[in-house]
């Protein structure tokens, strides 16, 4: 709350100063329209500053947003690994100090085992962010059959999220669909985006997995969800290192490091490809699409 006061403090600052530079400018001109030479030195200069004030306050407000997004993330990063760890113990804890049924006990690490889990892909999210940005890092280059790639990953989902048949639906040609590209890179692709369809769906979990092959060169997959959707001036940004979008207020359960869809966008460039998001608007779903170069 202070630092949003302090940002709005200096951007009015900034703006006040750009105006009264234009104040100036134009007041000098009118004081001095016979002296044409100093004229226009004068208005190259003053074109200059004003010039340099406007990309400084441009800096400076990048530097403040890209600040505070740092500051979500190690916030949200700690949580990630706080709150597993908290439980991990407390389980641990009631293990040792009391006698508990085996039923109970099972439950209990069942639930440790869940917390692990999550820890786990913290961890490998923050890493895999960092290998992804590596400069010169080669890909495998495989032979794969996009449509048993997206068969594994929501087999992976399904059981991961305890989810049954009709929660996820996946359509695709007959025909298989190769492309080329790093196995493992890929699965992180899709798991993220169908991890992220049932993380904002609050309600009933229904997705849609189209995989077409309708164009000689590309591959394209559609990940459609009925969760809180996105608002339109979010769909780009989602995709930005440690953006995290209002929306997930509506979903204040589901918490996250804003490093998924940077991610997938990072490792589907790297294969060629694109990726981009839909929404109908808030509350009304969502739907990612991905293409891929064909072999
Ligand atoms: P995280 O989920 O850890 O916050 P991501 O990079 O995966 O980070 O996603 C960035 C943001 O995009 C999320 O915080 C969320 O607001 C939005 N988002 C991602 N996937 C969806 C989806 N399927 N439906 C609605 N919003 C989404």
């Amino acid at each position: 709350m202070r630092r949003r006061r302090t940002t709005i403090f200096f951007l009015i600052l900034g703006i006040c100063l750009l105006a009264i530079t234009v104040a100036l400018n134009v007041g000098w001109i009118l004081l001095n329209v016979r002296e044409v030479a100093l004229l226009i030195f004068g208005i190259i200069f003053f074109a200059l500053i004003i010039t340099g004030l406007t990309l400084n306050t441009i800096f400076l407000l990048r530097e403040i947003r890209r600040n505070e997004q740092h500051d979500a993330f190690l916030n949200a990063v700690t949580h990630e690994l706080k709150t597993p760890i908290a439980s991990i113990k407390l389980y641990l804890d009631t293990l040792l100090s009391r006698d508990i049924e085996p039923e109970k006990r099972r439950e209990f690490y069942e639930i440790m085992s869940a917390d692990n889990e999550r820890l786990l892909t913290t961890v490998q999210q923050v890493l895999q962010a960092s290998r992804t940005r590596e400069k010169g890092r080669r890909l495998d280059r495989d032979e794969l059959d996009l449509g048993v790639l997206l068969a594994e990953a929501i087999g992976i989902l399904r059981s991961r999220h305890h989810l049954d048949e009709s929660a996820v639906r996946l359509t695709m040609p007959t025909e298989p669909v190769m492309i080329t590209g790093d196995f493992r890179e890929l699965q992180t692709v899709f798991s993220n985006l169908l991890d992220n369809a049932v993380k904002y769906s609050p309600d009933e979990v229904r997705i849609s997995i189209r995989l077409t092959a309708q164009s000689a060169k590309y591959a394209e997959v559609f990940i459609k969800d009925n969760g809180v959707g996105i608002a339109r001036g979010d769909l780009k940004r989602v995709f930005k290192r440690f953006y995290r979008s209002s929306n997930t207020r509506s979903v204040p359960a589901v918490k996250g490091t804003g490093l998924g869809l940077s991610i997938v966008r990072a490792i589907v460039e790297k294969h060629g490809g694109r990726a981009s998001a839909s929404s109908r608007g808030e509350g009304r779903g969502s739907t990612f699409y991905v293409r891929l170069p064909r072999i």
